[in-house]
């Protein structure tokens, strides 16, 4: 029988390792303070949070003009990135001629764009408010409806504009989150979250029912008109001794 002869296995060059280079250290960027390492509120402490809101300011409204459901949720609707005033500048003389969904679908798509021209997104808004309207009449009676699915289902609402009409129409305890309430959520500590939702249902889970009526308008001010996004008022703030914001000042 044959011998069979294995071809010894060429080795591989062995490859001369890198020298190592001398590390340069890089300048460290400051450490960002973080609002996990920030003791975590107590009941007690957020029921004086909103003690001290509910005593400067016992009733607090929103900014939005309105005069009946139908109006709010016109506002609500138009004002998607838009600022109040911007809104109510143009709904003053819009709410005068067409207050309800059967006066809003007289009026007609290009009149209402006409109106609402100076609102951002006003073509859009306008054909949605068309169709909200005619979906109201259509399925709703003429009314808004008083759920939270039924008042997503209407053409420009979504979550957000459903918690303010069932807050403010309805008097039910929801808690829209816009821009000011999620920031005063996050930088507060009283409801951390990376988004609108996380906010809403942390905040609902923290504020005892007795503020849940108002809670939304207090938070809505706070954010407003003190706990600014570029430049927080905390010298002037009500709740400084209690806010988690590692970077507050006074
Ligand atoms: S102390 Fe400053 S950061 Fe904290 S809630 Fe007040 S304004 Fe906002």
């Amino acid at each position: 029988m044959a011998k069979i002869t294995r071809k010894p296995v060429p080795r591989k060059a062995a490859v001369p390792k890198k020298k190592a280079k001398t590390a340069v250290a890089k300048p460290k960027a400051p450490a960002k303070k973080s609002l996990k390492a920030v003791k975590p509120w107590t009941p007690a402490e957020i029921h004086q949070v909103f003690s001290r809101f509910r005593k400067a300011n016992p009733e607090p409204k929103g900014e939005l003009e309105h005069v009946n459901p139908f109006t709010l949720l016109v506002a609500v609707v138009l004002s998607a990135q838009a600022t109040d005033a911007g809104v109510n500048k143009a709904t003053r003389a819009l709410f005068e001629v067409a207050d309800t969904p059967q006066k809003m679908l007289d009026l007609g798509e290009e009149s209402l764009r006409e109106y609402i021209k100076t609102i951002g997104l006003y073509r859009t808004k306008a054909r949605n408010v068309i169709a909200l309207s005619a979906k109201l009449l259509g399925e709703f009676g003429g009314e808004v409806p008083r759920t939270r699915a039924e008042i997503e289902s209407l053409p420009g609402a979504g979550r957000k504009t459903a918690n303010v009409v069932l807050n403010m129409a309805f008097g039910e305890h929801t808690m829209a989150v816009d821009t000011h309430v999620f920031r005063v959520g996050n930088r507060t500590g009283l409801a951390p979250g990376k988004t609108p939702l996380d906010v809403e249902l942390g905040l609902e889970k923290v504020i005892p029912a007795e503020f849940m009526l108002h809670a939304h308008h207090w938070l809505i001010l706070h954010g407003r008109y003190t706990c600014l996004a570029r430049k927080p008022r905390c010298e002037v703030c009500l709740i400084n001794d209690l806010c988690r914001w590692p970077e507050k000042t006074v």
